[in-house]
Parts: C-alpha cells; sequence; structure tokens
C-alpha cells in the first residue's frame, strides 16, 4: 500500500475543498485561526511516520486532551473513576448541562465537557492546579517522545476569560458533590489542558500507544492492552459529541475531536493518525478532518470493522 500516494491524494482535496466548516468563536484566540489549514500524520504499528500539508503546525488541541487525561486519571484511581463519570454517549452537544441534573451530576461520558472536568478534579488530587498541569504535559511529552510540547498560553487565558459555560458545568457538579475539589481550581487545570498545543506529527506521535495495545513504542507499558482497548472504545462511541454515531458510521476507527480542528484517530495493531483543520461542523467537529478519516479508510481499508 503507498500511504505516501493516499495523504498526497488526501491533501490535494482537502486543499481544494469548498466547505470548510466555520472556526470555533467562542473562544476568542481560535477565532484568530486561519481556516484554509490542513494537515495529516500518520505512525504506523512498525513506526514509519507520513505527513501531509500542515502536519508540523502547532494546534490547540482542545478536547483531544481528555483522551490523555482519561488516561492518567484511570491510572490515578483505576475503576473508581466510574462512580463519578459514566460511559454512555451523551447525544448532546459538548458543553451541554441538560443532562446533569437527572443524573444526580454524574456526567454521562469523560469525553464531554463535564466528564473531562470530572477528569481535572481526579488528577488535581494531592497538587496545586499548576503541578497537576505539568504532569499532564510531562505525560503527553512521554507518549509522544517529544519534550518540544507546551501549553499555549494565551489560548488558555482565552478560555478562562470566557469559560462561563464551563463555569456553570463546574459549579453544578459541586452542588452534588461530584468535584472534590475548588471549582476555580479544577476549571484552571481542565482550561490549561485544552489549550496544549500540539502539530499533527506529535499528536499521532501520542496516540501510537493505543495503537499498540496499551504498549510505549520505545520499550514498557502505558497502560494494560485491557485498559487500552476501553479508552477506544470510548472514544468510538463518545469521541465525536452527538456525531458520534455519524463518525463511526463513516469512518469506522476510534477517534477524538477537538474544537481546534484536530481529530485522533486509531487503528489498532495498524496505524495512528492525526488530522487537522480549524473549521468545524455543526457538530463542533473538524468538517474536513472527518472527511480526510473517511477518505483514508476507503483508500487503506483501516476500521475496527474491516475483517
Ligand atoms: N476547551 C473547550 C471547551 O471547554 C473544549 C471543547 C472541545 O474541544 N469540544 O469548551
Amino acid at each position: 500500500m503507498d500511504i505516501s500516494a493516499i495523504i498526497a491524494n488526501i491533501v490535494e482535496e482537502m486543499r481544494a475543498a469548498p466547505d470548510r466548516g466555520t472556526v470555533a468563536r467562542y473562544i476568542p484566540s481560535l477565532a484568530e485561526i486561519d481556516p484554509a489549514q490542513f494537515g495529516i500524520a500518520i505512525v504506523t504499528a512498525d513506526g514509519e511516520t507520513f505527513t501531509g500539508g500542515d502536519a508540523e503546525t502547532g494546534f490547540s488541541i482542545q478536547s483531544i486532551s481528555k483522551v490523555f487525561s482519561l488516561t492518567l486519571a484511570l491510572g490515578k484511581i483505576g475503576d473508581r473513576l466510574w462512580s463519578r463519570v459514566g460511559r454512555e454517549p451523551s447525544g448532546n452537544a459538548f458543553n451541554s448541562i441538560v443532562q446533569l441534573e437527572a443524573e444526580k451530576g454524574i456526567p454521562r461520558n469523560p469525553f464531554i465537557n463535564a466528564g473531562a472536568i470530572v477528569l481535572a478534579d481526579v488528577n488535581l488530587a494531592g497538587y496545586r492546579p499548576r503541578e497537576a498541569i505539568g504532569e499532564l504535559v510531562q505525560f503527553v511529552r512521554y507518549l509522544a517522545s517529544d519534550d518540544g510540547i507546551a501549553i499555549d498560553e494565551t489560548v488558555a487565558r482565552s478560555e478562562e476569560e470566557t469559560g462561563e459555560r464551563n463555569r456553570a458545568l463546574a459549579h453544578f457538579m459541586k452542588s452534588y458533590g461530584t468535584l472534590h475539589h475548588a471549582p476555580e481550581m479544577v476549571l484552571g487545570t481542565y482550561f490549561h489542558a485544552c489549550s496544549i498545543e500540539m502539530s499533527c506529527r506529535q499528536l499521532a506521535q501520542a496516540g501510537r500507544f493505543l495503537m499498540l495495545g496499551g504498549r510505549h513504542p520505545e520499550g514498557g507499558r502505558v497502560v494494560p492492552d485491557r485498559r487500552a482497548r476501553r479508552i477506544l472504545s470510548l472514544m468510538l462511541t463518545c469521541g465525536h459529541y452527538d456525531a458520534s454515531g455519524d463518525f463511526a458510521f463513516r469512518v469506522g476507527m476510534p477517534g477524538k475531536s477537538g474544537v481546534g480542528g484536530g481529530i485522533l484517530a486509531v487503528v489498532p495493531g495498524k496505524a495512528s493518525i492525526a488530522v487537522w483543520s480549524p473549521g468545524l461542523n455543526a457538530s463542533g467537529n473538524s468538517q474536513l478532518g472527518g472527511l480526510a478519516l473517511e477518505r483514508l479508510a476507503e483508500a487503506t481499508g483501516w476500521s475496527v470493522f474491516s475483517a
């Protein structure tokens, strides 16, 4: 299979695509990003890397950070996490509050904002926010084998200034006892996690452990294989919010999107893939990122459902 040629075709199609979606405006610093960009990076199980388009350009990973926060939180408290956050698709927008009251302050899954705020609370235990954020960034650097990964402080500040919806979610959950720390401390940790900046190449590298059943490609284990499978299951069922079913239908890979326009997709045993294009569709997922993965799945046959 000629992966370089497949990537070249995809990049060409995405460069000319008429409908690129619209960049997220509710976080002011994301509203300034040029929507004409598109990048893709693929790391295969044998360690080869293929890139195309703007694969080296850093972008705000936003909700893709929820995959890394979840991995860290499971490492800290294991299955006790599931008493504080559910494992069902929400069928609602990423920042929705509607289910929280009926479900007594327990978010539907770790990949909607409310769920990831719980992850931030778990990862904060025993730490100051600065230390918890430092631990997450170190963890992502280790996963990606890249010490150049850092937080974009401008994005973090922009989120703090405009994050009233997330504040509402956190305070509401605090009233039910789901959060153990002060909401402002938890939110500071959450906003910074969303503001990690990575390129497609770095993101595809960071996803390698999920492609490899939990093993780090440079030796040792990040998580047991059962945990890697479970994280991938949640990515498939909940990774694209209210459009998770559509993404599974079109692409057939576990994937996690972010409002920065990135998507991390994983084909177990085969590939870790990152795509990025800042324009979003109505569900808050990258318009061209989803289309590019659909094309890639068609051209390669990569899908968790392929025989
Ligand atoms: N930081 C964003 C928010 O809290 C993350 C949302 C996303 O990427 N879907 O709203």
